[in-house]
């Protein structure tokens, strides 16, 4: 009996060490995943993208909650199982008074609008297309200096009515202040004063991972150009709606929000 309980033991901890989890599973995180040989890796029915490098990213989104599990295949067919119960994250409230037009925008703009969400929308289908982790190289914090002037998913209140969730973070700098690609990648669009978000830049770092730089006054980049970790991308501003110059710094994995702050703990 021991000593089945003994081998026991010692298959879990050859288990454990054959799969590396970074990051801590809860609603809004990424999580990476470091295995030597993956064949194949499973979020519930999601078919996570991997390839022979070792390293797959996921991310629970801000409002995710419930069971979750991942199934990795090695290549010496074993497979891994690792269940997530995503427990309640509590976020902030943030009350700003911005002006009139930006709460409920001017029926005028309602086609701007909807013209640039369809941008939007057709850059982001081309996510997923890179396999490899372009980011594999670690992150940096887009801004050197400046001040975080709102955190990843406030519940913003709008002159007195409930809003939009704030998805990213917030740093304020001086408008010209450069902005620098958080990981290598590939430019998914370079998108011109957009309503809301003003001059901005999706990047595309493999695997599902993207980050968005808005409100700039700037752009370094266009459409397809293949950018590394710390190259300047633009500048800060204060394009699209916003109360002063700064950068709203967006991170998803797929549609899903995650807080880019955790990006800048993270050693992979
Ligand atoms: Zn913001």
């Amino acid at each position: 009996m021991k000593k089945i309980l003994l081998l026991l033991l010692f298959t879990i901890a050859l288990n454990a060490q054959s799969l590396e989890i970074i990051g801590t599973p809860e609603p809004g995180r990424l999580l990476f995943c470091k295995a030597e040989n993956i064949h194949w890796a499973y979020l519930n029915d999601k078919k996570l993208d991997t390839d022979n490098s070792g390293i797959f990213v996921f991310g629970f989104d801000r409002n995710d909650t419930g069971e979750y599990l991942l199934k990795v295949k090695h290549g010496d067919g074993k497979v891994t199982l690792k269940r997530f119960n995503l427990p309640e994250r509590k976020y902030n409230v943030q009350k700003l008074t911005v002006k009139k037009k930006y709460v409920s925008p001017p029926k005028t703009e309602n086609e701007r609008i909807k013209k640039e969400r369809e941008i939007v929308v057709a850059a982001r289908k081309n996510i997923g297309e890179i396999k490899e982790p372009l980011y594999a190289d670690g992150f940096i914090r887009p801004v050197k200096g400046g001040y975080i002037s709102s955190i990843f998913g406030s519940q913003r209140i709008l002159n007195g009515k409930p809003k939009n969730v704030h998805n990213g973070l917030d740093i304020a700098a001086m408008t010209g202040t450069p902005v620098y690609a958080m990981a290598d990648g590939v430019v998914r669009l370079a998108a011109d004063d957009f309503y809301y978000s003003g001059n901005f830049i999706l990047l595309d770092h493999g695997q599902g991972l993207n980050s968005v730089y808005l409100h700039l006054s700037k752009k370094d980049v266009k459409d397809g150009d293949k950018v590394k970790k710390g190259d300047k991308i633009g500048e800060i501003g204060s394009t699209g709606r916003v109360t002063g110059p700064h950068l709203h710094w967006g991170v998803q994995w797929y549609n899903k929000r995650v807080d880019p702050a955790d990006l800048l703990k993270i050693k992979l």
